[in-house]
């Protein structure tokens, strides 16, 4: 069972006040990722289902709300990949369950159609309490043409009293036919202080929060999944451009090959930037190698631009890590 909820961050939420205050029956939660998608989406979906819910969100006391805490309400749906699934504390279905635990597959990446089919189902059948059905799609990005297509007549024409909710961090891979059925609410980035003083209160040290926070981009929730998840340090985000420098893979054998290439993208990113003569984002100036030319680094960023989209093929993790860092090397030698 999934621990309850904790307390929304304060700029969730004020976006979680401004959703509740205004009508309609499907959002989009859309942005860059680490900034609360889900948390809002789990915030909104327990406020719709919850009848003693205020202007604020839902009560947190009552019979829905602890439904909705231990992921049994019978009025919710959630519809998400089971590599999120397991990792967020949803049940699975017993014959999934089965098959996973006989390691007959590997859980699913994607949304699967039939889970989209029977969310249809779900839509058709009554609702048990007042205050309708709500549906949770999460991330919407992780559905296919045909999974997509599957519910576009629900979301636009849902049976009752049902209510939608969808996070992603790639609009732009979201079907056009999605993205016009529902409303559209832009992530809002909290404050540098904001974030900083949110971290220290959900246990990330000072001296860390800081290092973390400008390796992050403005993105809140990447620092607390990286910093409890992964581990992350920030020693070792300040260390990694020289390390690497060396022929190191430093953090990087610490996370998946996607947050791996997100990370060379942010160092490749700030390597660019010095060659252009600006200021670093992600890394302070003293952490950086010298920098290679900018010819140079622009290579490297497009390269990394097509490696991220295969980055969750099964390569040979292992060779495939060696291969960017030994790249990695090449391109910060100075020219
Ligand atoms: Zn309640």
């Amino acid at each position: 069972m999934a621990d309850a909820t904790p307390a929304l961050a304060p700029w969730l939420q004020q976006q979680l006040q401004t959703l509740l205050h205004r009508p309609g029956h499907a959002w989009l939660l859309h942005g860059p990722s680490g900034l609360g998608q889900y948390e809002l989406a789990l915030a909104l979906s327990k406020a719709w289902l919850c009848p003693h819910a205020t202007g604020h969100g839902a009560c947190g006391a009552c019979a829905s709300c602890l439904g909705f805490e231990r992921r049994t309400h019978a009025d919710l749906c959630a519809l998400m990949p089971e590599t999120h699934a397991i990792e967020l504390g949803w049940p699975l279905d017993e014959k999934t369950q089965q098959d996973l635990d006989d390691k007959k597959r590997k859980p699913g990446k994607d949304i699967r159609v039939e889970a989209a089919r029977e969310m249809v189902a779900f839509c058709q059948t009554t609702h048990l309490g007042d205050q309708g059905q709500v549906v949770l799609i999460h991330p919407a990005d992780r559905m296919s043409g045909i999974t997509a297509n599957t519910l576009l007549k629900t979301l636009e024409e849902p049976a009752g009293q049902t209510r939608f909710v969808l996070t992603t961090d790639a609009v732009h891979q979201l079907l056009p036919t999605i993205r016009s059925r529902c409303l559209s609410h832009a992530m809002v980035s909290p404050s540098a202080q904001e974030a900083l003083t949110w971290l220290q209160a959900q246990g990330v040290p000072a001296d860390q929060a800081e290092v973390l926070w400008r390796a992050s981009g403005g993105r809140p929730n990447w620092v607390l999944d990286r910093h409890r998840l992964d581990g992350l340090q920030a020693e070792a985000w300040s260390q990694w451009p020289r390390q690497l420098a060396r022929g190191h893979a430093g953090w990087l054998e610490q996370v998946s090959p996607t947050e791996g290439l997100a990370s060379l993208q942010k160092l490749c990113h700030d390597l660019l930037a010095v060659a252009h003569g600006a200021p670093p984002v992600f890394f302070r100036p003293e952490e950086l190698p010298k920098s290679p030319s900018a010819r140079k680094a622009a290579q490297w960023a497009q390269e990394l631009q097509t490696l991220i989209r295969h980055a969750e093929h099964p390569f040979n993790a292992g060779l495939q890590l060696q291969a960017w860092v030994v790249r990695a090397r090449q391109a910060m030698r100075p020219d």
